[in-house]
């Protein structure tokens, strides 16, 4: 089947390259795709340029556009079932994830949506009768998007729905790892209404895909989600034609549990917080930061618990977690362990692969503790994307309340990345200093990952540039323009040789 989604139209890539997309729980095919190459994007890009350029999708009224964005999620919901068997299959999750995840997608096309029309503009009183001045959004034009395999449709929708929500022409590239629900969204759009040229998909690696879009004269945006060091290089490719560019790269995020803290909440939240799809969440809480006093009790309670975390396949009822991406990820995260404790963390649990017929062809990996950690450590600074928790303490016996906060403040901080962090504490006082001290942009009080849609999600530091979501995310996705309207002009003689 093509899979190369140009002007309206399913079309053989001309890079002619295939890819086996199997299933990280057993191996199982899902589908054989084609890529495509530079010479696609081109293809595509053009597409896409003459629908921005020449096409009506700019110019549609927002009410329309907020329509076709409706009906989109009107398709997801109908076709909720296969999407999400889909989205399974390629990233080997459970399947009661990925239902949760078309659901959340369903709710990101309807909150765009809803944005489509609000904020039209405003007019700005200029003091001067003859003279209207209005501040006016307009779309950006042709945007390239680039999403990983972790969330495939979660992530192309936070990039899609605004795009087209202001008006805007794109060229998608998912990972390519995880293409199938891509393909799907191709058919809804088309099937939404949405004109020709407006959305246009090319599948196939970075090298061959991704960077020729984020060097492509006749982009305009880059929208990029994905690991730190790909968002360098996206960044200095853009940099060649002053494209904007939003980065949401990714993050190794601190959960602090301070000794006053409800305890059993902290430690059930801990171990959703790291082990939530295999720690392969960009907000997983990887590092655990937890109070001297407390340590010993809550690690061995923590320790216990997830020893007893059930692997399994997406379709395995009993599974509470599933298995890594790929072959190639799963060695990354060993790595990072084996770095660890190289360094001198102790291995508490994991470290190893679970054994038997329901594991052997998979990428599966155990849930990993390691105490002892100190920031100056590999795995403690650098994403694993796994399901490894590091410990870290803070607050030595003897010192004051003050030198706890601050400890732990200066420990979490202590980081290249700044996507998100959480602080568990009864004082509220805590609660709210230690947060506004945290240099990330979403910090929990008391829980960890809820629900990130509709909401805003960007990171500080190393994490990114840019909002990906709710109302700011609408500004990646316009350029806003100030018109000056001078209703009655007149000569002003300034240099007709009168004035002194
Ligand atoms: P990745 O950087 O390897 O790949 C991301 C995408 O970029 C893929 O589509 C890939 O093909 C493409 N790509 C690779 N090289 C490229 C190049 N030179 N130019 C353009 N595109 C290129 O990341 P991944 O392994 O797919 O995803 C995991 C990473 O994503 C983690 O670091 C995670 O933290 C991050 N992430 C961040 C967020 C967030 O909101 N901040 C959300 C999800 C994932």
């Amino acid at each position: 089947m093509p899979e190369l989604y140009v002007d309206g139209a399913w079309r053989d890539a001309l890079g002619g390259g295939t890819r086996e997309i199997t299933c990280p729980a057993d191996g199982s095919p899902v589908r054989t795709v084609s890529e495509g190459g530079p010479g696609d994007v081109d293809l595509a890009v053009a597409a896409a340029r003459a629908a921005f350029d020449t096409g009506p999708w700019p110019s549609t009224p927002a009410p329309e556009r907020a329509a076709l964005l409706h009906r989109v999620a009107d398709l997801l919901e109908r076709d909720a079932a296969e999407v999400a068997r889909r989205e399974s299959l390629d990233t080997g999750k459970r399947l009661v994830e990925s239902d949760y995840d078309v659901a959340d997608v369903v709710s990101v096309f309807r909150h765009f949506a809803g944005l489509a029309g609000a904020e039209a503009g405003r007019v700005v009183d200029t003091g001067r009768p003859d003279v209207v001045s209005r501040v006016v959004h307009e779309p950006v034009g042709v945007c390239a998007l680039i999403t990983p395999w972790n969330y495939p449709l979660l992530q192309t929708a936070w990039k899609v729905a605004p795009c087209l929500a202001t008006g805007n022409t794109f060229v998608l590239k998912p990972s390519e790892l995880t293409p199938s629900t891509a393909l799907w969204l191709m058919d809804a759009l088309t099937e939404a209404g949405l004109p020709a040229g407006v959305a246009n998909l090319v599948l196939g690696d970075g090298a061959e895909v991704g960077a020729p879009m984020t060097e492509h004269a006749d982009v305009d945006l880059v929208s990029f989600t994905g690991g730190l060091s790909t968002g360098k290089r996206v960044m200095v490719a853009a940099a060649a034609t002053v494209k904007k560019i939003a980065l949401e790269l990714g993050g190794k995020n601190p959960n602090i549990v301070f000794a006053d803290a409800d305890l059993e909440v902290a430690l059930d939240m801990a171990l959703t917080a790291v082990f939530l799809h295999s720690g392969q969440v960009c907000s997983a809480g990887a590092r655990l930061l937890v109070e001297e006093s407390i340590h010993d009790d809550f690690v061995e309670q923590l320790v216990e618990r997830a020893a007893l975390i059930r692997l399994g396949g997406p379709f395995d009822d009993d599974a509470e977690t599933g298995a890594l991406i790929s072959a190639a990820h799963r060695d990354k995260v060993e790595a990072y362990v084996a770095a660890g404790v190289a360094e001198g963390a102790k291995l508490l649990l994991g470290g190893e692969r679970p054994t038997g017929p329901a594991y052997d062809a998979g990428y599966f990996y155990l849930p990993t503790v390691l105490d002892g950690c100190t920031s100056e450590m590999s795995v403690v600074q650098e994403e694993s994307f796994g399901p490894v928790l590091t410990i870290e303490t803070f607050g030595a016996t003897g010192a004051s309340s003050d030198e706890v906060e601050d400890d732990a403040v200066r420990l979490a901080n202590d980081s290249i990345y700044g996507l998100a962090g959480a602080v568990w504490t009864r004082d509220g006082g805590r609660a709210e200093r230690v947060a506004a001290r945290l240099r990330m942009g979403t910090v929990w009080i008391n829980d960890f990952h809820p629900y990130v849609a509709q909401a805003e999600w960007g990171g500080y530091k190393q994490s990114g540039i840019g909002r990906e979501l709710g109302s700011a995310g609408l500004e990646e996705y316009r350029e806003t323009k100030h018109v000056w309207h001078n209703t009655r002009p007149t000569v002003q003689s300034w240099f007709d040789g009168r004035k002194p």
